[in-house]
């Protein structure tokens, strides 16, 4: 492995270290995971196990590194932004958020770039039996919850085949090519 070359951004609060060592491991690796973020987007659950059935408030926010899903690189044009409840039933705890963020996008119709707004919510289960950890949940250990994988699972999900800069966008002629939204031209298409 190469010498970690954000050495000088690690702060010396321990753990964020180990956070940030952990970043370098994947710094390294191709693009493969759908998942690359450092798991940083954590809630923190102690109180809310001795307090089963409340509904306990969260707001989280993190700047996430590019993702890779469907083969497309998604890459984040501000933080992902998550605020919700989360709720211990004495077996799993339930997640509900919504999360705000935007994304590099490719307008399908006139191949501008642009930024695309992404909403929605969420809710998740969390487990901390191995057991019990399937496709329906989540697992969680020590009495933190990490949000990354969820969130990120919810939004590729959101995320359209075919974006288009905006609802008017006239798109490239198919005959001359140029750009409908910014030139006329007088190709027939019809
Ligand atoms: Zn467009
Ligand atoms: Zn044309």
């Amino acid at each position: 492995m190469t010498k970690p070359h954000r050495a000088d951004t690690i702060s010396n609060v321990a753990w964020k270290r180990a956070v940030d060592l952990c970043a370098l491991a994947f710094w390294d690796a191709p693009i493969s995971s759908a998942v690359k973020a450092v798991e940083i987007m954590r809630i923190r659950v102690a109180d809310a196990v001795h307090l089963t059935g409340e509904q306990f408030p969260f707001e989280v926010s993190e700047e996430f590194a590019p993702q890779t899903y469907a083969e497309r690189t998604v890459s984040f044009s501000e933080p992902v932004k998550v605020s919700g409840t989360y709720v211990y039933d004495s077996k799993a705890f339930t997640v509900s958020g919504r999360v705000e963020t935007s994304v590099n996008s490719i307008c399908a119709l006139c191949t501008k770039e642009f930024v695309e707004p992404v909403e929605f919510t969420f809710t998740e289960r969390f487990t901390r039996d191995e057991s019990e950890t399937d496709d329906e949940t989540y697992p969680y250990s020590g009495d933190e919850l990490v949000l990354d994988k969820a969130v990120l699972d919810n939004l590729f999900l959101q995320l359209s085949i075919a974006s288009v800069c905006s609802e008017n966008c006239k798109g490239l002629c198919p005959v001359c090519g140029v750009d409908r939204n910014v030139t006329e031209c007088n190709c027939l298409t019809q």
